[in-house]
């Protein structure tokens, strides 16, 4: 997947917020020196080293495979904490006004008009959530991967390896923080934007797993036909109706063929069956463990006007990503394509969610109207 990170890397940067000390070997492992209180939480010595390969050969590496007991510890570190840590990040901040520019410019309404209202400075939470996917098929495929969501606008960004250059910057907080109010929105949208990227990034295999499908319903079907027809040949040979063969004979042969006929088209359903729920994909995806990241940064406050209608919306720059947060999709949470503002409540929604409705051709908010078309609806 590209937006997946592979499970060594993700399994350093938990590690490596915990407290351990860890560095790649040539052989694909992963040596570490752990506090005694990781070591004790984990199951595992302070001083070793861990496999990511399926079969370990050295008995004396411990395998981090998603299979693998370690994999299964590795929730623990979240358990007493509800599967949340808390970090600090000190930002840099950059040159307001060229920010300030970039956002007049870049930021791109397609049915409204915005001004920059005012900046201010404060403090912002980002939610680093990670999720874990299985998908089930006729094979297994499973994955890591982690979103970056603003708590205070929920705008969400998916994080690929080369935008995690902030991790290393995170500190353990000094007192306890008081825990902000927008994780569980933030976890909600990130859960919506998770959804659509596997779902995304699972496209062209749930392409592949059709076109086997239909290979191999084809296959069946195919065979089955030519079961029939032999059927039908043998007993035509049979039971030649002729003039000295009585009705009776001819009846009973009928209905035998008809029997023998009706058990194969039985048989030939029962195997496409089969076959579909064999290629059917199941995905699950669950969020395993939510970094809350406090910082500071500048919030572009933003007037958005829609015909007679105004609202206010922070956009804010991500001094963790080093640009300015993209605008959320307000249905979605994975903004595609060019944004619409929705007539009623001045919802941002991206091309995806400002539906058209396929009946009547009306164009509709879904956050306003989840239930679909609200003129065709009743
Ligand atoms: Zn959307
Ligand atoms: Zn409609
Ligand atoms: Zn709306």
């Amino acid at each position: 997947m590209g937006q997946s990170r592979p499970l060594p890397e993700v399994l350093a940067d938990i590690l490596t917020l915990e407290g351990a000390l860890l560095e790649r070997t040539g052989d694909g492992c992963l040596e570490f020196v752990v506090p005694s209180s990781l070591s004790q939480t984990l199951g595992v010595p302070e001083h070793g080293k861990l496999s990511f390969a399926y079969h370990p050969f050295d008995e004396s590496v411990i395998s981090a495979s998603y299979e693998s007991e370690f994999f299964r510890s590795v929730d623990r570190i979240f358990s007493g904490k509800g599967k949340m840590a808390k970090a600090v990040y000190s930002s840099q901040l950059p040159n307001i006004e060229k920010v300030s520019r970039w956002v007049s410019e870049k930021i791109a309404l397609s049915n409204a008009s915005f001004r920059l209202q005012k900046v201010d400075h404060q403090r912002i939470d980002y939610a680093l959530i990670f999720f874990k996917y299985v998908a089930l098929s006729d094979e297994k495929r499973e994955g890591i991967f982690s979103l970056l969501v603003n708590e205070q606008n929920l705008s969400t960004s998916p994080l690929n390896a080369n935008l995690t250059a902030f991790w290393e910057d995170l500190k353990e907080p000094e007192e306890l923080l008081t825990r902000s109010e927008g994780i569980s929105k933030a976890l909600q949208a990130g859960f919506s934007a998770a959804s659509l990227i596997v779902k995304e990034e699972f496209e062209p295999f749930m392409k592949s797993l059709e076109r086997r499908l239909n290979r191999d319903i084809i296959r069946v079907f195919e065979y089955y036909e030519t079961l029939k027809g032999e059927i039908h040949k043998t007993f035509e040979k049979k039971f030649i109706p002729g003039r000295d063969s009585p009705e009776a004979q001819n009846e009973e042969g009928r209905k035998a063929l008809s029997g023998k006929l009706d058990a194969v088209e039985g048989e030939k359903r029962w195997k496409i069956q089969d076959l579909v729920s064999k290629y059917a994909l199941n995905i699950r995806i669950e969020p395993v463990c939510i970094i809350d990241i406090e910082t500071e940064s500048l919030v572009f406050w933003l007037e958005i006007r829609r015909r007679l209608s105004s609202r206010t919306f922070p956009l804010s720059y991500n001094p963790l990503l080093k640009k300015a947060d993209s605008l959320p999709c307000e249905s979605c949470f994975h903004p595609r394509g060019t944004y619409y503002l929705c007539d009623e409540k001045l919802h941002i929604l991206c091309a995806t969610c400002f539906r058209k409705c396929p009946d009547c051709g009306r164009e509709y908010c879904s956050v306003c109207h989840p239930k679909g078309c609200p003129r065709c609806k009743n």
